[in-house]
């Protein structure tokens, strides 16, 4: 079969590499001129079943209107006069009971598991390097109440099958020596080994290269802007550079596939949720934190590629907006220069600003559309690295009419 993928974020090119592997004729094809220029560019690169809470939940909901009258927050809003905003907070609002929240919770861990099987395979079939790290992640806590109240919400990921253990500070700083000068200052942590980091980036831009020597087509700098329909089928898509006419389409558009995906009928609940990273060479002198982890009183992520170090914080509503200014990143910054100071080459850091594809129960969108040859994998929210290996299997299986080894019933797109 003849399918295009429509999106070249790391959920497109792993959905264009399984496509490949079961012997389809594949066209990838982004606006951008290369893989991973948007939302997988410079994510915090967590690989994380030890921290795949549903975001929506009743603390959520707490914060949310919290954040509607502060601006110092994790959690920011600004004001949205877009109706497709309201109707997305109502949604997510509705999300954040205790029992749905649980059960997003493990719908998504589950994902999350079988998501990193995948991936391991993927790296192992590939070998593609991109600064894999697996010695596990540290979730960092300096109020104790916090950590006995953490170590008692872990309950839910263990049952899931996810080790979590609760470490002392001396325990955090033998597993990372960065903690040693700051270990006073720390009540514990969560210490998940399972969890990894990796850069996304530079696997997704290795992955679409092996995908052109698999023989697929690969084109860039080309925006879909429409498409030519039956009722039943996809005949084209149109491109402010021509048309593509192919048997079956994959829509892995990001946080811009809800509102394409209007032009098809299709209601997909997806509202950018914005994030800013500062990353940072590492030098001979510098002393970067070597486990991927969490700041849980700061609520900022970091991980460590080898060569270079990411800090990533902040969900802010603030509809679709790139931009960024030096004050976004001023909290995350003081936080982690108190926890590692000598992290890595702060006079070189790199800011950028990305849009998670959020949902409102945090489960991304995989199936059929309501034409029969579309379909959809997207609104991976804070989870696209994670999830997009997994997923990109499961898409695979559905278009070749396979049952999935995970089975994603219920999160099919649905009709406006
Ligand atoms: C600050 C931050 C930290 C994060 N940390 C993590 C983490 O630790 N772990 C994790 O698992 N996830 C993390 N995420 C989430 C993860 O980055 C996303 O879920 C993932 O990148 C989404 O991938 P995607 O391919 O769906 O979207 P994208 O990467 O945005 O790809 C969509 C592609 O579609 C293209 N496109 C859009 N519109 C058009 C059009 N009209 N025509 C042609 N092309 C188009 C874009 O150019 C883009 O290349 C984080 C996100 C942020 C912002």
């Amino acid at each position: 079969m003849r399918v295009a993928v429509l999106g070249a974020g790391v959920v497109g090119v792993t959905t264009a590499w399984e496509l490949l592997r079961d012997g389809h004729e594949v066209i990838l094809l982004d606006r951008r001129a290369e893989p991973a220029c948007e939302t997988s560019y410079a994510n915090a690169g967590m690989i994380a079943p030890g921290h795949a809470y549903a975001w929506s939940s009743p603390a959520a909901l707490k914060t949310l209107l919290k954040a509607l009258y502060r601006d110092d927050l994790a959690l920011r809003v600004r004001f949205q006069s877009d109706p497709a905003f309201w109707r997305w907070a109502v949604l997510f609002a509705l999300q954040c009971t205790a029992q749905k929240a649980a059960r997003n919770t493990r719908r998504k861990v589950s994902l999350a598991l079988f998501s990193q099987r995948r991936l391991h395979a993927v790296l192992a079939e590939t070998g593609i390097a991109c600064g894999m790290r697996a010695q596990g992640a540290l979730y960092l806590y300096r109020d104790p109440r916090g950590l006995a109240a953490a170590d008692e919400k872990a309950k839910i990921l263990r049952d899931a099958g996810v080790e979590v253990r609760r470490v002392s500070p001396e325990e955090a700083a033998a597993l990372d020596p960065v903690y040693e000068p700051v270990k006073h200052r720390l009540a514990g942590a969560l210490f998940a080994p399972g969890d990894e980091s990796g850069d996304a980036r530079l696997f997704t831009r290795a992955l679409a290269r092996l995908c052109a020597e698999k023989g697929a087509q690969l084109r860039f700098g080309e925006t879909v802007v429409a498409f030519e329909t039956t009722h039943s089928r996809i005949e084209r898509v149109v491109t402010d550079r021509g048309a593509l006419a192919a048997d079956a389409f994959v829509l892995a558009l990001g946080c811009y596939s809800a509102p394409l995906a209007r032009k098809l009928g299709l209601d997909l609940p997806i509202w950018p949720v914005k994030g800013y990273s500062v990353t940072l060479p590492i030098g001979g002198s510098n002393n970067p934190p070597r486990l991927c982890g969490v700041d849980e009183d700061n609520l900022f992520a970091f991980a460590n590629y080898g060569d270079r170090v990411r800090l990533t914080a902040v969900a802010e509503l603030n509809g679709w907006d790139w931009s960024h200014r030096p004050e976004d990143f001023a909290p995350m910054l003081k936080a982690a220069h108190e926890l590692f100071p000598q992290a890595g080459d702060w006079s070189k850091a790199e800011y950028w600003a990305g849009l998670r594809p959020m949902t409102p129960d945090n489960l991304p969108i995989l199936g059929r559309g309501r034409h029969e040859n579309l379909w959809v994998n997207t609104g991976h929210g804070h989870m696209g690295w994670t999830w997009a290996c997994g997923t990109a299997r499961i898409v695979a299986d559905l278009l070749a009419g396979r049952r999935p080894e995970w089975d994603p019933s219920g999160l099919e797109p649905k009709p406006r």
